[in-house]
């Protein structure tokens, strides 16, 4: 085996769903966008579906075209970017509903298909998709008409509870919808911890079911073990990879592992990022490069054949932190040449 491994605990995955939907007394749909952050939306969607998901968030057509045939018919797939120009056939033919996100959505969207299944999305201050107030007051009871599946808008700021921008786009929320008989989510991950008053009639978590944060009582989802290529000795005074970053101040063992910034592991990690061999930390040294990272392996007292870079010794956020960066980014940026299993299910 020349590849990093990846194994994607399913049964982590429904675990966490069953816990976020516990935090709550409302539904608890599921957000499998990016490939399911990606760790894979077609199987992370039948798992959930088998647990009791009944409706599924991707970002775009395409995306929801891969959860449909996954799923089969039954589950509500909703695509968040709405009903854009050249979506018909695939919104229309695989049973998506399009978040729509303007008027010009609308549009579309009654003209090409009508009687098809829509919700909308509300624009209550982060300014990136929905509608805003004149747009939702000139078109709210023309669309309310045609019974929409839901109601949404998204917090820009979930993920700090002491925020002032939580309270106040929950407030917008309500004065955008209060009094509609149409079913309302506003909540994520984040929302669903911010409690009960943000939790409307459906949450959609996304990162909190593959184990990121914000939601930190979550089961470990991933695990990454990188092979050993092969391990050098080198003297005090010896550098280690490109820019010579990294000089050994003592006599070392280096050990060269197959994974690199192709793969996901991105250059912010380089002298920085801690792995494991069981529960011993040993340190990345040097810059990571494309198919190759270097870690320091002085210390252990054996050889390792391979090294746990994410599992339950360390998750996604505390090597993003090593980065500079959150664990969304890590996951959604693992490449292709990992093999994959998963687990449950
Ligand atoms: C990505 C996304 C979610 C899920 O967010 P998490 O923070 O991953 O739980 C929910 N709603 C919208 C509109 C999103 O873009």
């Amino acid at each position: 085996m020349s590849t990093g491994h990846i194994t994607i605990d399913l049964d982590a995955i429904i675990a966490n769903w069953r816990a976020l939907d516990k935090m709550t007394s409302v539904e608890t749909a599921a957000v499998v966008k990016a490939d399911g952050y990606g760790l894979g939306a077609g199987t992370v969607a039948k798992a959930l579906a088998k647990a009791g998901a009944r409706r599924f968030f991707v970002a775009v057509a395409e995306e929801g075209a891969a959860v449909r045939q996954a799923l089969g018919p039954g589950p509500e797939v909703c695509v968040f970017s709405g009903h854009m120009r050249g979506d018909t056939d695939i919104i229309g033919d695989l049973w998506l509903t399009p978040m729509l996100n303007s008027l010009d959505q609308v549009t579309r969207h009654f003209d090409a298909l009508p009687g098809h299944a829509f919700g909308v999305q509300l624009d209550t201050g982060m300014n990136r998709l929905g509608m805003e107030w004149d747009e939702w007051a000139a078109i709210a009871e023309i669309a309310l008409a045609q019974n929409p599946t839901l109601v949404m808008s998204h917090l820009a700021c979930a993920d700090e509870p002491d925020h002032p921008m939580n309270a106040y786009q929950l407030d917008v929320f309500h004065k955008m919808t209060d009094g509609i008989a149409v079913p309302r989510s506003l909540a994520a991950t984040g929302g669903i911890l911010l409690g009960k008053d943000y939790h409307f009639d459906l949450c959609r978590p996304g990162i909190g079911l593959y184990g990121g944060m914000p939601f930190d009582q979550s089961h470990t989802v991933v695990q990454m073990d990188l092979p050993v290529v092969q391990i050098r000795h080198l003297d005090a005074g010896e550098v280690v990879g490109y820019g010579n970053s990294w000089q050994a101040t003592r006599p070392s063992r280096i050990a060269t592992l197959s994974a690199g910034y192709a793969d996901g592991l991105i250059r912010a990690m380089s002298d920085k990022a801690t792995l494991y061999f069981g529960n011993d930390p040993v340190p990345l040294v040097g810059r990571v490069s494309m198919d190759l990272l270097t870690v320091d392996v002085t210390d252990l007292r054996e050889d390792p054949h391979a090294l746990t870079l994410i599992g339950p010794q360390q998750g996604v956020d505390q090597l993003a932190d090593a980065a500079g960066t959150i664990g969304y980014e890590i996951l959604t940026s693992l490449g292709g040449r990992y093999t994959r299993r998963t687990r449950g299910g």
